[in-house]
């Protein structure tokens, strides 16, 4: 299998060289070139297996270069214990006769980032060593809020890897933040930035293309890949739960194998919903995926009307990590829907880079409105939808979470469609504590990790040991650098 650039599609390299490097020299992602079929007898197969023996059976199918023997290592450390407090790894819970919820927060950061963020750091590691790569890799993050502590704790200690992450000062929780500065390991960096995610992301992307920094570190012995979900060996672990998560729902007699599911994702950098995208092409039966946006619902926009125009106000929401105004993996999506047209691609993203935004092809409208469906919430209707769920189901859902609750209501009002329908739960509410008490009508006055008590007691549910362990932690990290900064900090934590 090879794989192909977005913005150039001569390039041509096999899984490690792309996951290695993490980001096309031009600026493109990496896309594999075909998409292997599953058929219902295989679907009737997985239904046996275990999470890990399906995530190496799909992922082998994609990376031909890496063996059977170092992905099953790789995926029982991935996804075995202690990490994973579930023994389905991602769980599915039907809550009624036509919808149920998979829950990808049961990891080790309570962020259904660690689904990819556990898996990736092993193929990143071994890449090293198949392209006889003689440097080690810095890893650098832009996050906002939830993968900044997966990927942390994903490549905290792996030989051969450092990471830097910077997160927004405003723009993530209080104990978001507390996950991060209390990191441990030898090979890791964190850093506050000031303003929004996006401030964050373009710093990181300005360093990946700086020349002279390249050269700097080339001589020092390291090189520069990232772990945001641009790397294909950070989406290609998420393809692994639509098919588990159907399986699971063929397995509670929910459905029977061949007939088609919704799936509803809360979408930021379009990364979680791609990977349903590809699940789909795959052959797995999705019927809509509908992509649900908070109030910077510029991709609902898009989906709407086929221009995509970044040039409006940022909001910061009680949902932060889907406050994007670039969703970076979108590009992935527009390539399969122009049949792998690179040059207008790399039109559309110059547009992008340059005016703040470009309007897509006809046929690529029509390829939009064929597979995706779309929504957008406020807080207040999260706020309103996290009552509603606790007070009919007594299941406490994050404000993520909330937002595609919420869009999917709308969607079955708006379509009547009664297609069985996935909600795709993205974090423990546990994570969320102020917003989700707030919601529930508790005015607390309390802050960081009382919240957890309190969210508890007011719901009666288990708050995650992880986030229960935070008390105490040293905090390690307490630099806040401006955009401009990011640079120096990323040399004075390498040399
Ligand atoms: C990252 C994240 C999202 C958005 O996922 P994308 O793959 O970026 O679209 C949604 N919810 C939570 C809790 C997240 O951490």
């Amino acid at each position: 299998m090879r794989y192909l650039s977005t913005r150039d599609n001569t390039v041509k390299f096999r899984a490690a060289r792309a996951i290695a490097q993490g980001l096309s020299r031009e600026g493109g992602l990496f896309v594999p070139e075909a998409f292997p079929a599953i058929s219902e007898e295989d679907i009737i197969r997985f239904t046996g297996m275990t999470y890990a023996e399906l995530a190496v059976f799909v992922m082998k199918l994609y990376l031909d270069d890496y063996s059977e023997i170092e992905m099953t290592e790789y995926a029982s450390q991935a996804y075995g214990k202690p990490g994973f407090d579930h023994p389905d790894v991602a769980p599915v819970r039907l809550i009624d006769d036509r919808t149920a919820i998979l829950e990808l927060w049961h990891g080790p950061t309570c962020a259904f980032k660690d689904m990819a963020l556990q898996m990736l750091p092993h193929l990143l590691s071994a890449a090293l060593d198949k392209t006889e790569e003689a440097k080690d890799v810095c890893i650098l993050v832009a996050t906002s809020g939830d993968t900044g502590k997966a990927a942390l704790d994903g490549f905290r200690d792996v030989k051969r890897t450092k990471i830097m992450v910077f997160y927004p000062e405003d723009g993530v929780s209080d104990i978001q933040r507390l996950q991060m500065v209390t990191q441990e390991g030898g090979n890791v960096g964190v850093s506050a930035v000031t303003g929004n995610f996006d401030d964050a992301q373009s710093g990181v992307k300005a360093i990946f293309s700086d020349e002279t920094l390249r050269a700097e570190l080339d001589k020092k012995g390291y090189f520069l890949s990232s772990a945001n979900s641009i790397n294909w060996g950070r989406l290609l672990p998420q393809i692994v739960y639509y098919i588990s998560a159907y399986c699971n729902i063929v397995k509670a007699g929910g459905i029977i194998p061949g007939e088609p599911i919704n799936f509803c994702v809360p979408t930021g950098n379009f990364g979680n919903i791609l990977a349903g995208y590809y699940a789909k092409k795959m052959g797995l039966p999705i019927g809509r995926l509908i992509c649900a946006s908070n109030s910077n619902d510029v991709l609902t926009e898009f989906i709407e009307t086929g221009v995509y125009n970044k040039n409006r106000a940022f909001v910061t929401t009680i949902s932060p990590s889907m406050d994007i105004l670039i969703s970076s993996n979108l590009e992935r999506l527009l390539f399969d829907l122009s049949g792998n047209d690179d040059r207008l691609i790399a039109g559309y993203m110059k547009a992008l880079a340059d005016e703040g935004k470009y309007e897509v092809s006809q046929a690529i409208k029509a390829g939009l409105r064929e597979n995706i469906d779309c929504g957008k919430c406020s807080d207040t209707k999260t706020k309103e939808t996290i009552k509603e769920v606790f007070d009919t189901y007594r299941y406490l859902i994050d404000t993520h979470t909330a937002v595609a609750f919420n869009v999917l209501s709308d969607y079955r009002l708006r379509t009547g469609d009664t297609t069985k329908t996935i909600v795709v739960s993205t974090a423990s509410p546990f994570k969320f504590c102020e917003s989700v008490l707030s919601a529930l009508g508790e005015q607390s006055g309390f802050g960081g990790l009382e919240l957890i008590d309190r969210l508890e007691e007011v719901s009666g549910a288990a708050g995650p040991a992880p986030l229960k362990a935070l008390r105490g932690k040293e905090v390690r990290f307490k630099g806040c650098v401006k955009n401009d900064g990011m640079r120096s900090a990323v040399e004075s934590f390498l040399f």
